[in-house]
């Protein structure tokens, strides 16, 4: 498989390259040249089989020419072997043929378990037959930096570095990252907010002299690895309720769009989804597209789902690439005056395409914290706020009751107590088994004034499991 860059000027990579980059070179993101598509009967011969192996066959055409069979094979048992629930991906019945997808049941609680940990297997992996070593170097405001840790954590080949705004992210987050102790795990916590963590990761992208020759490494979800390993579980939800003979819909609680976006390709590879709806909080740039052609960028507000919190969502170029018919200049202009003037519109039939499948809401805090009360007086579950929205999002724009409804359930509901607390729901929730010592953890991490020279110092100094470069 080949992958080519949505602005059409950098060179096309095979997989194991694409694992390796960051943005292409001409500023796009990475997207495989040709889909693969499945069948009907294909996809009807997978019902029954366990995770890992639909991960296999749903997965296979990207990675092939790049990782054999066998490997690929066990890279993908163990990875969904550490996954604290046998369904991996359970489903959950809210109400008459309305589910939710609890994708919470990895190591850190959020879904981005199920890409994180396959990437650093992947990545371990791949370095190991190269014999080379990576420096990964992410910001987080609270989910990724975990999920990326506890992926890398056993990784032989690379250092992670992990920036976090100092005091701004929860307890239960901040200790999910700073009590994994392996010493090519690194806590820092910068004197800043997460905009400065994250301009500091693009500056670091732009100029890595101060790595000495080491490659530097991405696991935002600009890396197409982390899109791959989210498209399986749209199958896996859609096999158990009746797919592909049958349609079935999903609401997505979406910030960077990537999430989102796995299910649009899931549905371009042969898999009949009806409706796909982005559910967003009050940071709703993607909403005013889907319902008003305008893709235009507003100031950041923080919300009761801080990892909805973002202004721009770096995925959506992905799809505006096929809404353009794959034209990489178009896209590149598109870009181009988005950083411009802060905004655009797209032509009335691409807007109209996109609609045909596409529904949007977005849902402010009260609304999240009604439906979180709302779910648990119907239902007796707990919902974290991301999959509240997501939740709310469904309610509203469903097109068809007849169809099933699926609502990705992002994370899991401990990671967010104040939001459930505001809900007014009365019920106390339990760390799960695997976490329930978190709180006498010992840390470490490293408090960092908000300066991009003592950042980079710091890993240069520590990127070769923790002695200098
Ligand atoms: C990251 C995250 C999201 C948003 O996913 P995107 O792929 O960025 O759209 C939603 N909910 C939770 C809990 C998350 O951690």
């Amino acid at each position: 498989m080949r992958y080519i860059s949505t602005r059409g000027q950098a060179p096309a990579l095979n997989f194991e390259d694409v694992l390796l980059a960051g943005l292409a070179t001409d500023g796009g993101l990475y997207v495989p040249e040709n889909l693969p598509r499945f069948t009907q009967e294909e996809i009807a011969s997978w019902a029954g089989l366990p995770y890992h192996e639909l991960a296999f066959r749903v997965m296979r055409p990207f990675v092939t020419g790049s990782i054999p069979d066998a490997d690929f094979k066990k890279i993908l048992e163990e990875t969904y072997g550490v996954f604290a629930h046998n369904a991996v991906a359970p489903l959950r019945q809210l109400n008459g043929n309305e589910w939710v997808l609890e994708l919470f049941h990895g190591p850190t609680l959020a879904f981005k378990d199920f890409a994180l940990q396959l990437l650093g297997r992947l990545l371990d992996y791949v370095l190991e037959k190269r014999g080379e070593r990576v420096v990964i170097v992410g910001a987080t405001s609270g989910d990724t930096g975990s999920a990326a840790i506890e992926g890398c954590k056993h990784c032989e080949n690379v250092d992670i570095f992990i920036l976090h705004p100092h005091n701004r992210v929860s307890e239960v987050q901040r200790r999910q990252m700073t009590t994994i102790l392996g010493e090519n795990i690194h806590n820092i916590a910068i004197e800043g907010n997460f905009d400065d963590c994250q301009e500091m990761v693009k500056a670091s992208f732009a100029d890595q002299s101060f790595l000495k020759g080491t490659r530097l490494v991405a696991v935002n979800s600009i890396n197409w690895a982390r899109i791959m390993a989210q498209i399986v579980y749209y199958f896996h939800a859609a096999l158990q309720l009746g797919g592909p003979a049958r349609s079935v819909s999903f609401s997505v609680p979406t910030g960077n769009f990537g999430d989102i976006f796995a299910g649009y390709l899931a549905r371009n590879m042969g898999l009949p989804i009806n409706q796909l709806i982005v559910a967003t909080n009050r940071n709703d740039i993607l909403h005013r597209f889907m319902s008003g052609n305008q893709y235009v960028k507003e100031t950041l507000h923080a919300t009761l789902s801080p990892s909805m919190d973002i202004m721009v969502s770096s995925n959506f170029e992905r799809l505006l690439f096929d809404l353009h018919g794959r034209n990489g200049a178009a896209i590149a202009g598109l870009m181009d005056s988005f950083k411009q003037g802060g905004g655009f519109s797209v032509e009335q039939e691409r807007w109209t395409e996109a609609r045909k499948l596409f529904d949007s809401l977005a849902v402010d805090d009260a609304q999240t914290c009604e439906t979180i009360a709302e779910v648990f007086e119907q239902t007796g579950e707990v919902l974290d706020p991301h999959t509240a929205i997501g939740v709310k999002a469904a309610r509203e724009c469903r097109r068809s009751l007849d169809i099933p409804m699926v609502i990705l359930g992002t994370a899991h509901p401990v990671k967010f107590p104040d939001a459930v607390e505001k809900a007014g729901v009365g019920k106390a929730l339990e760390l799960p088994a695997h976490l329930s010592d978190l709180f006498e953890r010992e840390e470490r991490c490293t408090v960092l004034p908000n300066e991009l020279k003592a950042v980079q110092a710091f890993v240069s100094q520590h990127g070769n499991r923790g002695k200098p470069l």
